[in-house]
């Protein structure tokens, strides 16, 4: 995973978690806290990491609009078995801007605004 590299602020990561409700941007599980402070409270006992919409290595911005917030499990889903394993996904939007970019990725997930 490339997000280690790159990871968001805190303060970032509290604004994108705001606008998906609390709830994981991609199952919708309800999200009581960042990191593993809220595992005790998660349905299945998962910590939740921030993801970022368009890769940093693409130039995604460390901005809430490029995070997203989901469970563990979610996270190794988009990276290996889902949709973003696929990274042609990406080349339809190299003519697009980057705020454009990132809402073009961002409507993949459901629950991108709770
Ligand atoms: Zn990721
Ligand atoms: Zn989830």
């Amino acid at each position: 995973m490339t997000d280690s590299h790159a990871p968001f602020p805190k303060p970032v990561q509290k604004e994108a978690l705001e606008r998906q409700r609390r709830r994981c941007a991609s199952c919708r599980t309800i999200i009581t806290g960042l990191g593993r402070s809220g595992a005790q409270q998660h349905v299945f006992g998962e910590g939740v990491e921030a993801h970022h919409v368009i890769p940093h290595k693409l130039g995604g911005p460390l901005t809430p609009e490029n995070c997203v917030i989901i469970c563990r499990a979610c996270h190794l889903s988009a990276h290996q078995g889902g949709r973003f394993a696929d990274v042609s996904i990406y080349n339809d939007l190299k003519n697009l801007t980057m705020l454009a970019k990132i809402a073009r990725i961002a409507a993949l997930y459901p629950h991108y605004r709770g």
